[in-house]
């Protein structure tokens, strides 16, 4: 298993983890780059606004009827 990856593999993940799809390798993979890198924090903050942004519209979307 390979666990240093580079920033865009670190976003494909962080991507794949809103719909809950990562392994246990994936997630590691994921928490090891997440260590030591300075940008990819910052993506994940964004893409948990975003799924919140989400939420709340579905939430809206779903009591409207
Ligand atoms: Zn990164």
């Amino acid at each position: 298993m390979k666990l240093l990856i580079n920033c865009q593999r670190s976003s494909e993940l962080i991507s794949q983890r809103l719909d809950e799809k990562l392994g246990l390798s994936q997630k590691i993979q994921l928490r090891m780059h997440l260590a030591i890198c300075k940008a990819c924090p910052t993506t994940v903050k964004n893409f948990n606004l975003l799924r919140n942004q989400f939420k709340n519209w579905k939430n809206y979307t779903e009591n409207s009827d």
